[in-house]
């Protein structure tokens, strides 16, 4: 790396090489290559990816304008830019101005859900105390990852013009997909170690709230529920449900939120609307006491339960209640 920084042209390097330094840093920890991580190395490999996230998505923007970076674009001083001295824009603005402004080839939702969640798991860490298992946040970390490497393959890569940079970007990539691969090799592993107990179950298999995976079986309250996959325990079918909605019974009922809606099969209020591993990409009305699923919650009786033929809202009892009464 040659100093200075006269040229606006050698901005982006010192962004890139450190994004991906980031990101060699993150995979190395979580890969397992040197032996599965221990919480501490896990710790930091989600600090560092979330650090990857940000750098590298903004040494793209970087690398197509300096002022891209900026929270206010139209403020940008090249002075306090080149001292640190202001504040860069979000991950979900870096992406918008991916797509919108620089254009690039990859599809990244500004709403992505994996870095959203990733986002989640770092201020865990860092506020709260961190309660999932190593293999949990392995398996979080691949879609990320994932999103990551293409993006660099496809977007950054390319765009790196002076063949000294694109030779020791490349270097580090290839650190990055051997540990991606062998990260993936790992999880793909330990879930077919599970399979033999998911078979057949899919459509009460719901997606566990700390690895990401669909290995949470729900049995019909015979055990408490915990996942297959990164041992998570859920407690009974009415704790899970509350806590796949990120909300606490005691705390909705005392600021008069009520309960989660009933279930018309065993009567439990544990009905939540949650993805299945059958159809992993729409929402089911689920009751996690006895692991039914159904078409809607009846408006009338407030009951989880299949509705009236030709009615949006209403169950079949109470339709024939109604039909009496006239
Ligand atoms: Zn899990
Ligand atoms: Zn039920
Ligand atoms: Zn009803």
């Amino acid at each position: 790396m040659t100093g200075g920084g006269q040229h606006t042209k050698d901005f982006h390097f010192p962004a890139l090489v450190n994004g991906l330094d980031f990101l060699v840093s993150a995979v190395d920890s979580l890969s397992g290559d040197n032996g599965q991580p221990g919480p501490r190395d896990v710790k930091y490999a989600v600090l560092h990816l979330q650090a990857a996230v940000e750098t590298l998505l903004k040494a793209r923007l970087e690398m197509h304008s300096p002022e891209l970076v900026w929270t206010k674009v139209g403020a940008f001083d090249q002075r306090k830019h080149e001292a640190g001295d202001f504040s860069s824009c979000s991950v979900k603005k870096a992406l918008e101005r991916l797509h919108d402004t620089v254009q690039i080839e990859s599809t990244i939702d500004p709403e992505e859900d994996s870095l959203k969640q990733l986002g989640n798991l770092r201020n865990r860490i860092m506020h709260f105390g961190w309660k999932d298992t190593v293999v949990a946040v392995q398996a979080r970390t691949i879609p990320v990852l994932d999103l990551l490497v293409s993006f660099v393959n496809t977007d950054v890569l390319p765009h790196v013009d002076q063949p000294a940079e694109a030779w020791s970007a490349e270097q580090q990539m290839e650190q990055v997909r051997a540990g991606f691969k062998h990260l993936t090799d790992f999880i793909a592993l330990r879930m077919q170690g599970v399979r033999g107990q998911l078979e057949g179950y899919e459509h009460a298999t719901a997606a566990c709230r700390s690895c990401g995976q669909f290995a949470v079986v729900l049995d019909g309250g015979a055990h408490d529920l915990a996942c297959l996959l990164c041992g998570k325990q859920y407690g009974t079918g009415e704790e899970a449900a509350w806590e796949f909605i990120g909300a606490s019974k005691h705390v909705s009922i005392k600021d008069g939120g009520g309960d989660l809606d009933g279930c018309g099969t065993c009567g439990a209020y544990a009905v939540i609307r949650t993805p299945l591993a059958y159809s992993p990409e729409e929402d089911t009305w689920l009751c996690f006491g006895c692991g039914s699923s159904f078409e809607g919650v009846c408006a009338f009786c407030g009951q989880a339960t299949d509705l009236a033929p030709r009615m949006e809202d209403m169950c079949s009892d109470c339709y024939e209640i109604r039909l009496d009464n006239f």
